[in-house]
């Protein structure tokens, strides 16, 4: 299997240690990475022969498969169905425009989830009903700014994640702190004799807030639920140093990420732009 990615990184989202790690599993495990990569023609017939043709730094190369699947994303159906004559905008790329109450340019119309350009996840779907819900039934209260949602990315072992990345904090020129620790310093992980990945949290050293929380490991998006948990409540990071979690479970890897030596993030301000 070869991957072709266009960007730097397979995750260009997340930090780079974060993809770089997965990008090492993934050649362990024999998946040829070809980055800063684009495909120039495809032949023949997915299923059958394939000829991709690739251009690369390293230069041009004609990859012979049995079979492509094409992932470079989805766009909004949204401009044969008459929307404009309901006074509903859409943007450049077919996105409805709305508000952050999921309201659009036309009264009493709302939208939500995919088309509404809202992060391309079911649960955020599931949250953007109940913001329209509240809104129309209810308070009103509910806005899509600043909720916190997790997303997993199920490869293996997956990548859990949820609030700042580094970067993301960097970015924002935040004074943080950073823990990290390998998949390895988890017993469960040892266990389970899945050691590859790590695990790593932003941390604001005043209020010991958790601003972030990534993990590539087995069981990664359960791990980040019991993160998200401590979010939510505000809890310090230390109640996630100090809990006592069962062993041997992965949630018990947070005992070692949050007792691990807390460092000042290698990246500058002036680096932390994509
Ligand atoms: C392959 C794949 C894997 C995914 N995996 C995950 C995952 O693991 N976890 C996750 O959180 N998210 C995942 N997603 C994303 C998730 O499915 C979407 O973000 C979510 O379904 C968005 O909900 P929605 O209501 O906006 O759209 P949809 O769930 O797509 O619902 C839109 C509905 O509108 C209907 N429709 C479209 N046009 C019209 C029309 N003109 N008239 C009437 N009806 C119409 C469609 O038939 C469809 O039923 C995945 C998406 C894909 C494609």
């Amino acid at each position: 299997m070869t991957i072709i990615q266009r960007a730097a990184h397979l995750l260009p989202d997340e930090d780079t240690d974060i993809s770089e790690a997965i990008e090492a599993i993934f050649r362990q495990d024999g998946i040829a990475l070809m980055l800063r990569a684009d495909v120039t023609r495809v032949e023949g017939r997915s299923g059958e022969r394939v000829q991709v043709r690739v251009r690369s730094p390293g230069g041009e190369h004609v990859i012979e498969a049995s079979d492509l699947l094409v992932a470079v994303g989805r766009v909004p159906r949204t401009r044969d169905v008459g929307l404009d004559a309901a006074g509903v905008e859409i943007d450049t790329r077919g996105f409805i425009v709305v508000n952050d109450r999921l309201e659009t340019s036309a009264p009493n119309t709302w939208a939500l989830a995919d088309s509404a350009g809202s992060p391309q996840q079911t649960h955020v779907a599931l949250d953007d009903y109940r913001i329209v819900n509240a809104n129309v039934f209810g308070d009103g209260a509910r806005r899509t700014t600043d909720r916190l949602f997790p997303h997993t990315v199920f490869i293996d072992p997956e990548l859990g994640r949820i609030g700042l990345t580094e970067r993301e904090a960097r970015r924002r020129g935040l004074d943080i702190r950073v823990a990290q620790v390998p998949a390895s310093a988890v017993p469960r992980a040892r266990t389970l004799a899945e050691t590859r990945g790590l695990l790593k949290a932003v941390i604001d050293p005043g209020s010991q807030d958790v601003l972030g929380f990534a993990m590539l490991a087995p069981e990664a998006g359960e791990v980040t639920a019991v993160v998200q948990m401590a979010m939510l409540g505000r809890l310090p990071y230390t109640a996630l140093r100090d809990g006592i979690l069962a062993h041997p479970t992965m949630a018990e890897g947070l005992n070692y990420l949050f007792s691990a030596p807390l460092r000042e993030s290698a990246i500058g301000v002036s680096n932390a732009g994509r």
